[in-house]
């Protein structure tokens, strides 16, 4: 079993409950064995739009990072998600940010997630499941790419519990 890595953000109602559908249709493909808080954050990109909510998930599982991804596609897609422009609102966006210490470059999957080190909304969930993991593309863990991350928007905690059958 390999451990992935997954971002989850959702900024269109309802975003709690998206998000938790989204965490329960994950373990039908392994072990959901780690859960960020949620945390609400202002908009990134755009910014005339809903605020997020943004959390992350670590999933155990057998699927290749191919299948993972049609996988994660799938979900979102149960979960509502509409086409619309680039960083734009979303009902749900999932994210495949670490695939072990894989690094999988392919047209249609890059891993370790581009800008990943960028975006306080994935690093902090994802320090917070596991600070000490050192992704295959930086020589530091979570927890010092999070002291060096460059992005000031603000970062609220906004549920602590929130997979529906609990970890
Ligand atoms: P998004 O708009 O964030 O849902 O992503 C659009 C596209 O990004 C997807 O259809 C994927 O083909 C591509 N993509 C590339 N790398 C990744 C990754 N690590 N996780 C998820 N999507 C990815």
């Amino acid at each position: 079993m390999i451990s992935a890595y997954i971002a989850l953000g959702s900024n269109i109602s309802p975003r709690l409950s998206r998000l938790q559908t989204a965490g329960k249709l994950l373990s039908r493909e392994g072990d959901v064995d780690r859960a960020a808080p949620v945390y609400r954050s202002a908009p990134y990109g755009v910014e005339d739009q809903p605020a997020f909510l943004n959390t992350a998930v670590r999933l155990k599982t057998h699927l290749s990072p191919v299948a993972l991804l049609d996988f994660v596609k799938a979900i979102e897609t149960q979960v509502g998600r509409q086409q619309r422009y680039r960083w734009g609102p979303r009902e749900i966006d999932l994210d495949i940010i670490f695939y072990g210490q894989e690094i999988v470059q392919q047209p249609r999957l890059t891993i370790p997630h581009a800008d990943y080190k960028n975006r306080r909304f994935v690093l902090q969930p994802l320090a917070d499941i596991e600070p000490a993991f050192i992704p295959p593309d930086a020589g530091q863990p979570l927890s010092e790419l999070l002291q060096l991350c460059p992005d000031s928007l603000p970062l609220k905690l906004y549920r602590k519990n929130w997979m529906i059958d609990g970890i």
